[in-house]
């Protein structure tokens, strides 16, 4: 029964409207199926005025008025080329003007005698009133009144199509008006209990209420009720996942005694913050149930994540197994597994001369490293000899064999999917899942945790710890303020005078043609629009021969060697280095989790071409040690422009959860939702995730409760179909994503 209804959504497109005008909506507008064209929502309504007296109009008002063609004359205008027709309307007592350019033709309807409607804005030309080029619909031929035709035409709202190349919004109106006749019946993915104890309308009447609407008032309701169900299929799919979940099964990680983690907070300079002490809980708890944790650990740059996390994966190792941290590039695997080592000290160093007795491991596995040393590396992870391993997320694809791989430490990454956490089946003991943690600098508001992660627990680390000075940040206009450029260069040089280091980044690595003549295209992902944003490479040649000339400079980008890279980062952290650099002059590698207490200061050149997250992460990589920070942000974007709208906001907090809302508003929440915009279709056309968060919630609760009810679905087609249709449109973004 339901199969057949739904089949009418389903069914594509060269069925219904012939093959040409189908294949234009494929190419045009991703539209296939009926389905996909009722749910190309329109973009806004006109609106036809109600039917007004000749006499009673004003200027400026949307009209709608019903008159007879008294005279038609077209002439050559006088300025330009071209032609103006005008015609005289009149209703028996006013008269008035219609204008059209160059439409002579127009002359063969609007013939004197014709009765019909005119539709426009009422407009002034020359001291009397007119329409210019107004929608018209005329009387059959000798009828001077037309009721019906009057009621049909007037006071109505037109809807407005997003309309493509090969497509106009007059198409796809006609198009509609073709399909909706179909949809009779039509299965509702929305329960009918959820949708009366809403007062939300059926799909049916919401499809033709959005498309036909007669009222202002019908299309806010077919929306209200559209938008819930986007936010509702969603949340299914997340409730879902959630029990799924539930159902897998996990070792216990429950330590007899916590001589590790106690080793570490006695070695630990500093007292755990109240947040910390927290979410570490938060965690034993997960670890000690027998499905696998699943939870993202959100905390601004400096909040300390990885204390937290250093933590936890000694938890799982004081209970017998093994912690894998995986970085999302092999510089951050690198520097993870050196700030560990030097935060375990002895505790890192079982088994060798000097080692404490309670300890572990912590092995390093990358891709650039020498057979010999790799070779070494898997041999501890495979006896256990590792407690923890550090790698990049290349090692869940990796044949690495761990000896009991209890916890996997996710850093900096948005999106953990399901796909992933499936892979890791393989990596643990038979028939279970490690846990996981998930880490992100990122914060996430509430609703777009509540959407995208859905189905993980989320731990916030909401304080920073005491004893840090906030950096200070300013905008600088270059064109505008050329002293203060200089200035800026000169301030570099006093911090390094002082012994402390300097970032300087760029939005490109620069004019390095490579060998077929292609451009470079940069890390930052820059709006590429006029002026080419500045380049590493320029800059620090610049630098080096201009204002930083007695300044140890070194350069930092995506496109060097592992080792090299690695070794630049080495010689800029270490204060001790015979051949330390001062000033690092960097791409967006430097972006995330780049720790170098000495680090006080950070210019970013172009910092327009970078968005207010990006910013907000680069200036974390200065003010980590107790030294204060401060960050330049160097434009020439002018004043009032988003691009300084960005800067001024990034200027003006360091509180990363004002910033990523601010974000969030400016994007939309396309981006962040990982679902890109430039794709034709998009799963969440009505819900924003920024404005919408009653419906959200609220969804979320009827969601919950549908599928502890019914956890397949199996009485609910309409929403089963619905949750798979989005389920394959997850995995398509998702796909197109790496
Ligand atoms: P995140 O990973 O969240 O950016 P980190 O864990 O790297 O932050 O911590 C940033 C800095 O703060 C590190 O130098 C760390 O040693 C220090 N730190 C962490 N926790 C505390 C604390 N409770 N008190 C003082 N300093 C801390
Ligand atoms: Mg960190």
């Amino acid at each position: 029964m339901t199969s057949r209804d739904n089949d009418v959504l389903a069914t594509p497109l060269p069925r219904v409207l012939g093959g040409k005008t189908a294949d234009a909506f494929r190419k045009g507008l991703g539209l296939e199926t009926v389905g996909d064209l009722l749910r190309h929502y329109p973009r806004r309504y006109a609106e036809r005025g109600e039917v007004t007296d000749l006499g009673a109009l004003a200027e400026g008002e949307q009209v709608t008025v019903v008159a007879q063609v008294q005279s038609v004359t077209t002439r050559p205008m006088r300025q330009r080329r071209g032609s103006i027709l005008e015609a005289v309307i009149s209703d028996g007592r006013e008269s008035m003007t219609l204008t059209f350019f160059n439409q002579k033709w127009r002359e063969r309807e609007l013939r004197p005698g014709r009765t019909g409607l005119f539709a426009g804005q009422v407009g002034r030309y020359r001291g009397a009133l007119q329409l210019a080029h107004p929608e018209f619909s005329l009387f059959a031929d000798g009828v001077e009144a037309d009721e019906l035709a009057v009621l049909d035409f007037a006071g109505k709202l037109i809807p407005i199509y997003g309309a493509a190349r090969g497509v106009t919004s007059w198409q796809v109106n006609a198009a509609v008006d073709v399909v909706l006749p179909l949809i009779d019946g039509v299965v509702d993915p929305v329960p009918e209990e959820v949708r009366v104890a809403r007062g939300l309308m059926p799909l049916g009447d919401a499809l033709w209420g959005i498309h036909r609407p007669t009222t202002r008032e019908v299309v806010d309701a077919a929306v209200a009720r559209l938008r819930f169900e986007e936010a509702f299929v969603l949340q299914v799919l997340l409730a879902q996942r959630r029990a799924a979940t539930r159902a897998l099964s996990a070792t216990r990680r429950v330590p007899e005694s916590s001589s590790l983690v106690e080793a570490f907070d006695a070695r630990l300079p500093f007292a755990l913050t109240p947040g910390q002490l927290m979410v570490s809980e938060q965690i034993a708890d997960d670890m000690a149930a027998e499905h696998p944790m699943h939870r993202l650990l959100q905390g601004d740059v400096g909040s300390g994540k990885t204390v937290v996390a250093v933590r936890a994966m000694l938890r799982v190792v004081d209970a017998g197994g093994q912690a894998a941290l995986l970085a999302p590039t092999e510089v951050l695997a690198a520097q993870h597994h050196r700030s560990i080592t030097a935060l375990l000290g002895p505790l890192a160093e079982r088994g060798l001369l000097g080692g404490s007795d309670v300890g572990t491991r912590v092995a390093l596995l990358t891709g650039s490293q020498r057979t010999s040393e790799r070779r070494s590396q898997l041999l501890d992870v495979v006896t256990g000899d590792a407690g923890i391993v550090v790698g990049t997320h290349a090692l869940l694809q990796e044949h690495v064999d761990f000896h009991d791989l209890a916890l996997v430490v996710v850093d900096e990454q948005h999106r953990f999917g399901v796909e992933q956490r499936a892979a890791l089946a393989a990596k643990s003991r038979e028939g279970t899942r490690p846990h996981v943690l998930v880490m992100t600098a990122t914060p996430i508001p509430r609703t777009v945790a509540m959407t995208t992660f859905g189905d993980v627990d989320v731990s916030t680390l909401a304080e920073v710890p005491a004893g840090r000075s906030p950096v200070a940040t300013h905008v600088i206009v270059a064109p505008e303020q050329p002293g203060h450029l200089a200035r800026a260069w000169q301030r570099v040089r006093e911090e390094v005078a002082q012994g402390h280091r300097v970032f300087v980044v760029c939005p490109r690595i620069g004019d390095t043609v490579d060998a077929t003549g292609g451009e470079d295209p940069g890390e930052a992902g820059p709006e590429e629009e006029g002026r080419k944003a500045a380049g590493v490479l320029e800059l620090a040649a610049q630098l080096q021969e201009g204002p930083l000339s007695d300044v140890r400079l070194g350069v930092l980008h995506g496109r060097m060697p592992a080792e090299e890279k690695e070794d630049t980062m080495r010689r800029f952290a270490d204060p001790q280095a015979g051949d330390a650099l001062d000033v690092l002059v960097a791409t967006t590698v430097v972006e995330v989790g780049v720790d170098v207490p000495q680090a006080t200061m950070m210019v970013i050149v172009d910092a327009d071409r970078f968005g207010i997250s990006q910013l907000h992460q680069l200036r974390g990589r200065v003010g980590r040690g107790t030294l204060p920070g401060l960050c330049l942000l160097i434009t020439d974007a002018e004043a009032g422009s988003p691009a300084r709208a960005r800067l001024d906001a990034v200027a003006s907090t360091t509180d990363g959860f004002v910033l990523s809302e601010l974000d969030l508003d400016l994007r939309r929440e396309g981006d962040v939702l990982g679902t890109s915009q430039s794709g034709h279709r998009r799963t969440l056309r009505l819900l924003e995730v920024a404005r919408h968060q009653e419906v959200i919630v609220d969804a979320r609760e009827a969601a919950q409760q549908v599928v502890d009810a019914d956890p397949t679905l199996a009485t609910l087609p309409g929403l089963a179909q619905a949750v798979d249709a989005l389920v394959r449109q997850d995995q398509a973004d998702y796909l197109e994503k790496d």
